[in-house]
This record gives C-alpha cells, sequence and structure tokens, in this order.
C-alpha cells in the first residue's frame, strides 16, 4: 500500500511566475483537497496545542483561507490584515520593504482588546517583511502574539531569523 501523502506533497511549484527565474510555491492545490487541507489546519496548530487563543490574525490572501479554517477551529475571532487602502474603517499601517519598493500592510485600529492572545498566520515565510509588519500592527494594538504559524518556511531568505530575533514564536509545515 502507498504511504499517505504529506502537506508537502500537495503543494505545487510553478517555475518562472510571477516573473522569470522565481520558483513559486503554489498552495492551491492543497487548499483544493479535502484531506490535504484538513491535514494541513489541524497541523499548524498541534505545537500550540497546550496554548490558548483569543483571536487569530492573517495576512492578505492566502492567509485569510488558512485563518478562517483556524479561527473557526479554534473558536475564536479573525482579524484580517490587509494591503493598504482595503479596509473599510480606521486603520493603522506599518510600511515594509520589498525587493524591489515598498508595500503598506494595515489592520482597523479596533481590532484587538490590549493583552489579546493572537496567533498570526499566513501561508509562506520568505525575508519576513509581510508577517514582520503584521506582527508590528497587532503588537501596536497591544496584542501578544503567541505564536507564527506558516505553511511554508524558505529559511535562506531570513524571515525566521527575522521573527525569531523579534523574540516571537514560528512554527511551519516544510521548508
Ligand atoms: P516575505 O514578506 O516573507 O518576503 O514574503 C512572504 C509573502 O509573500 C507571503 O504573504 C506570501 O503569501 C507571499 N509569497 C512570496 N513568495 C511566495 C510563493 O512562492 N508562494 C506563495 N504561496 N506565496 C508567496
Amino acid at each position: 500500500m502507498s504511504q499517505k501523502k504529506t502537506v508537502r506533497d500537495y503543494i505545487r511549484t510553478i517555475p518562472d511566475f510571477p516573473k522569470p527565474g522565481i520558483m513559486f510555491r503554489d498552495v492551491t492545490t492543497l487548499f483544493a483537497d479535502p484531506r490535504g487541507f484538513r491535514i494541513c489546519i489541524d497541523q499548524l496548530l498541534d505545537p500550540f496545542a497546550d496554548q490558548r487563543f483569543d483571536k487569530v490574525a492573517a495576512l492578505e490572501s492566502r492567509g485569510f483561507i488558512m485563518g478562517g479554517a483556524i479561527a473557526h477551529q479554534l473558536n475564536v475571532g479573525f482579524v484580517p490584515i490587509r494591503k493598504k487602502g482595503k479596509l473599510p474603517g480606521a486603520t493603522i499601517s506599518e510600511e515594509y520593504l520589498l525587493e524591489y519598493g515598498e508595500a503598506t500592510m494595515e489592520v482597523h485600529d479596533n481590532a484587538f482588546t490590549p493583552g489579546e492572545r493572537v496567533l498570526l498566520v499566513d501561508d509562506l515565510l520568505a525575508t519576513g517583511g509581510t508577517a514582520g509588519a503584521g506582527v508590528k500592527l497587532c503588537e501596536r494594538l497591544g496584542a501578544r502574539i503567541v505564536g507564527c504559524a506558516f505553511i511554508i518556511d524558505l529559511p535562506d531568505l531570513g524571515g525566521r531569523k527575522r521573527l525569531e530575533e523579534m523574540g516571537l514564536r514560528v512554527e511551519s509545515l516544510c521548508s
């Protein structure tokens, strides 16, 4: 009998997307498979089984797909962290550097009550710029980031180191 597929087996790599030379890790094939999606969510939560959370915060846009399922599973609220100009209410924002240029992430300024315990999620950790901005936004509103969970970590790009240097716990399913 063949061995059961792991989370890694459900992810496909698309060469030269969105630009020549980039190997894009595509998680739509993982989310599209009912078993793949379920084991992904379960395994992301495994390391935090002994922790209590008040909210899940997720980064636009693939993070929302995981974040909604995780918040439902934990029976806690969901907070979207979005690209500039997408959230309708009053926001706070954080700029961060991209390979070329910069970007801004925003969160509603009433998204957290001070002291709330938060799990931050996204599909992939590369340089850590996106997640780092998300962490800062949550912390500026008084939330406590208990952990950061990613499906994929690209350790050569330094994101894990960057988040760990901010004193954060980082968990991922494959690298
Ligand atoms: P970072 O800010 O850590 O450099 O980049 C991480 C962000 O870029 C995440 O929000 C992630 O969704 C996106 N990203 C960058 N490269 C990839 C990739 O190959 N696959 C996927 N699924 N997302 C990527």
